[in-house]
């Protein structure tokens, strides 16, 4: 087997597609050298050997040594240099190289093959005995800190009194004197703190270096950094071995570090930093402040001393030149370290250079249209995820910010406006034209008036699948959860955190992107949604299978989803209707009824106004398909909770205070989840649903003949596990199709489906299909039901379970596919082979989940359902999944 792979002059054993085997940055050097740039000659031990290197038990085979003295051989034969030698010695920098870029791993050693004779060459051979000593010292400085791992604070604590001694303040002041000097203190710190002598043999410390990268990947910081990014030990890393070449040989020499585009914006310029007379890590180390490269960037900034393509302008050209064709070869914008030495050009490092969402999406764009990636390729390169941040204003980066507190970013976007507490105040205060942010200990379906009227929403408690978390990502609106370090009453109109205090009309910002609460207005800046953006959703929608909904409840919701591109709604929850002001009373009437007349009546005060909710939203929606969902939530949800709301219910609802709690105490139950809700309640009070579906028929027609475009509904039973609870309730629903159809003498076309959400509906899923004409995956109560978790109190242990590898991820964030997902796609199969035309789709909060859309995309389903502001991200997952 083979263990070391050369590069340079004019070979090249790998290439990029190696980086399994030679890890990122030796394939990348591989590559370089072999595309004809100036690449310092070296080899690479491969990742194979670090695993056998563990294998066995931590030693070298012989046959390695045998390699890496023919590598070396490599690198003098075309250096010309001999390692060790006393005359013209070759000085190597030792590297390591995981397949993937790794903090954790072993810095890089520069500068080896020094010692106290081959310094004194390489100072006759350079013609410079200040560069020689300065190399050595540093050369010592840096095997003493990462391959013998010494306290580093000591070698620094000599250099500063080496430099105080003479009154310098810089580095480059030192003189070969007292670098010499220096070289003799190191030398005695390493005897102190290491017992022994610093290395003298070049072969000791080339191995003491290779041992070291190799024992890097076991350190405890690798580890971790593994264990955060399922990254697994049996990967190894690499070793690269190669020529030194010098940066610090006076004003003709120098070393930066560039990205051949604008990484944070995506324009396509030139970018980065460089330094004359210095050495790699300096740049990175901000020894000195670093000057900018292209001219342009330099006036910009308005700085003095000169950029490169001023400085060293042959160099610069040449180097724009090496941009250019690392750019057409790898075909995407790459992060590059370089180095100057006397003039001439080398290049020590490239791979793909990382970037903001916003540089992502430009990139990908430009370089579509520069020819240089295909459209599909541009599509398949942006992360859906990341298109979260450019959906939403974010905090102007410029400006000052006052943090008082931090909770958890749980849904995206900045907003700044008047602290209040409950949400009628939001309301009123929203309808007088004021922006606030509703503040609440926790929110739940009551707040939901409070939480629309909020430009963004605060809580101390709850996790990232809270009531406030779920409904503000729905509803487009910033939101942070679980500030924990924040005490609110409601009652005081206060909230106070480390000392201080907001009281209502206060202003407050909140990011939903980070987590951060600030006092005071932090400008935002508004996301761009035309141009690259919108050229994206345009080659995205060229290749996507799955159609895409908007889980939608209000027509501004509808009207937002439209904009993002929706093709209908997916998911239209009745229950918030019944919250609105004004109609809650009628709700509470129906509820409290004590026969099925009392019921009828308090509907029939209802039915004008979900008919008009319906047809809002069918308006916007005109042709196309709108998932209605009838009432789904026990309705206990509607009763009050809070003492002081008692009499004032039971005066409006016409009963005493007493019949109102014995009502609310006879609905109350030990596991609403599980109890008298979804279609149980049809199945008691079909009223419910006849009044629900009547209004959706009447609003289908009244916009129909208003507008010419009739709308699709698709009439939507919650909590089915059986096929009779649908035949009953779909009875219901046409019933009351006919009625409705029969008084206006016209008709409109709809179908009636479930929702999957119980286990047992997915396992009877043929016998169901032969009812239900559509299938929704309510996978947020189907994760529930199957795993046996509920959502509101999982956050307590879901952390431990994800952290323990119990689940890859959280189950309500990115669906559990084996387990969950098996039901879908059972449910599917089962569906249709019973109905072949079976409409199939899913509107939990998976349906804007990228890895979970993929999924959907495998088991063939027709359409995903996302939240109006995730339509977009589910837009492009699609498309990527469709590739
Ligand atoms: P990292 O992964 O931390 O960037 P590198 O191995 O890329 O570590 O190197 C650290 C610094 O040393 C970089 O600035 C690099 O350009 C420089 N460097 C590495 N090898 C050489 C070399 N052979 N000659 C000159 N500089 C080098
Ligand atoms: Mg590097
Ligand atoms: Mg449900």
């Amino acid at each position: 087997d083979r263990y070391v792979y050369r590069f340079g002059g004019g070979v090249s054993d790998g290439g990029s597609g190696d980086k399994n085997l030679l890890g990122g940055k030796g394939a990348n050097l591989a590559e370089m050298a072999s595309i004809g740039l100036p690449v310092p000659p070296g080899f690479t031990i491969s990742t194979a050997m670090c695993t056998r290197y563990y294998d066995e038990g931590q030693k070298f085979p012989q046959s390695l040594r045998d390699e890496v003295a023919e590598g070396l051989a490599h690198i003098e034969a075309i250096t010309g240099k001999v390692f060790g030698d006393h005359d013209n010695p070759l000085l190597v920098s030792v590297r390591s190289g995981a397949r993937v870029s790794m903090p954790g791993m072993m810095d890089t050693v520069l500068n080896l093959g020094l010692n106290d004779q081959t310094v004194e060459g390489l100072a006759r051979a350079a013609e410079d005995e200040r560069f020689a000593w300065d190399s050595y010292r540093r050369f010592i400085q840096m095997y003493a800190d990462v391959v013998l791992e010494l306290d580093h604070g000591a070698f620094e604590e000599a250099l500063e009194i080496a430099k105080e001694d003479q009154g310098f303040t810089l580095d480059t002041e030192l003189t070969a004197t007292d670098l010499k000097a220096l070289v003799v203190e190191y030398k005695k710190l390493v005897r102190a703190q290491w017992g022994k002598d610093f290395p003298q043999d070049v072969h000791d410390q080339l191995w003491g270096a290779v041992g070291a990268v190799f024992g890097s990947w076991q350190s405890e910081r690798a580890k971790v950094y593994r264990r955060l990014n399922d990254i697994p030990a049996s990967w190894g890393t690499a070793v690269n071995v190669q020529a030194m070449v010098f940066g610090n040989m006076g004003e003709t020499s120098a070393t930066g570090v560039a990205f051949t585009r604008d990484p944070s914006k995506g324009d396509r310029a030139y970018y980065g930093e460089f330094l004359i007379n210095a050495q790699g890590e300096d740049v990175v180390a901000g020894i000195r402040t670093p000057q900018y490269l292209t001219r342009a960037a330099r006036e910009e900034a308005g700085a003095k001393p000169l950029s490169m393509e001023e400085a060293m302008p042959d160099v610069y050209g040449e180097l724009a030149n090496v941009f250019d064709t690392l750019e057409t070869h790898y075909r995407d914008m790459q992060d590059i370290e370089f180095t100057v030495e006397k003039a001439k050009l080398w290049m020590l490092q490239t791979r793909s250079g990382k970037r903001t969402a916003k540089a992502a999406l430009k990139i990908a764009v430009d370089m579509a249209n520069e020819g240089l990636i295909t459209e599909e390729e541009a599509v398949a390169r942006v992360d859906p995820a990341a298109l979260d941040q450019l959906l939403h204003p974010t905090l102007d980066p410029q400006a000052k910010r006052d943090v008082i507190a931090k909770g958890l970013p749980a849904s995206p976007g900045a907003a700044s406006g008047q602290a209040v507490f409950d949400a009628d105040t939001a309301e009123k205060r929203n309808a007088a034209g004021e922006a606030v942010i509703l503040i609440r200990t926790e929110t739940s379906p009551e707040d939901i008036h409070g939480m629309h009227a909020a430009r963004g929403i605060l809580t101390a408690r709850g996790g990232m699948t809270s009531h406030a978390a779920v409904v503000a990502r729905g509803m487009g609106r910033p939101c942070v959860s679980g500030a924990g370090s924040i005490a609110i009453s409601a009652k005081d109109k206060v909230m106070r955190v480390g000392g201080r205090e907001i009281r209502e009309g206060d202003v407050l910002t909140i990011d939903g992107a980070t987590g951060e609460v600030m006092a005071g207005e932090v400008a935002t800046v508004q996301p761009e949604l035309a141009g690259d953006f919108a050229t994206l959703m345009v080659w995205a929608d060229k290749v996507r299978r799955l159609k895409v909904r908007a889980n939608a409840e209000t027509p501004l919701d509808c009207k937002t989803a439209r904009e993002f591109g929706a093709e209908g709604v997916g998911l239209c929850r009745t229950e918030h209707m019944f919250f609105d002001a004004g109609r809650i009373t009628a709700v509470r009437q129906m509820i409290l009824a004590s026969d099925e007349a009392g019921r009828r009546a308090a509907l029939d005060r209802l039915l004008p106004e979900q008919r008009s909710d319906f047809a809002e939203i069918f308006a916007v929606m005109a042709g196309l398909p709108v998932t209605i969902r009838l009432l789904d939530p026990p309705l206990h949800e509607f009763l009050p909770h809070e003492e002081a709301e008692f009499a004032e219910v039971a005066q409006a609802a016409g009963i005493d205070v007493d019949t109102l709690k014995r009502r609310a105490n006879e609905l109350h139950e030990f596991n609403p989840m599980l109890g008298h809700r979804g279609c149980r309640l049809g199945v008691t009070y079909p009223e419910i649903y006849e009044m629900q579906a009547r209004a959706i028929f009447e609003a289908a027609l009244d916009v129909a003949a208003e507008s010419g475009a009739a709308p699709i509904p698709e009439v939507m039973i919650p909590l089915v596990a059986t096929k009779r609870e649908l035949d009953l309730m779909k009875a219901v629903v046409d019933r009351a199709a006919q009625a409705v159809f029969a008084e206006r003498g016209t008709e409109v076309e709809y179908l009636v489906g479930t929702m999957i959400e119980l286990p047992r509906a997915a396992l009877k899923a043929g016998e169901i299909a032969e009812t239900g004409e559509f299938f929704s995956f309510g996978t947020n109560d189907l994760t529930q039901t199957t795993l046996g978790v509920s959502r509101d109190d999982a956050a307590r242990f879901l952390g431990a379970y994800v952290e323990q590898g119990i689940y890859p991820k959280d189950p309500f964030v990115s669906l559990d596919v084996d387990g969950v997902g098996e039901l879908v796609r059972l449910a599917a199969e089962r569906g249709r082979a019973t109905r072949p035309d079976i409409k199939l789709g899913i509107c939990g909060e998976h349906g804007g989940d990228p890895a979970s859309i993929g999924f959907c995309e495998q088991v063939g389903l027709d359409y995903v359902s996302a939240s109006p502001y995730r339509v977009p991200i589910a837009r492009l997952a699609a498309a990527q999944a469709a590739l």
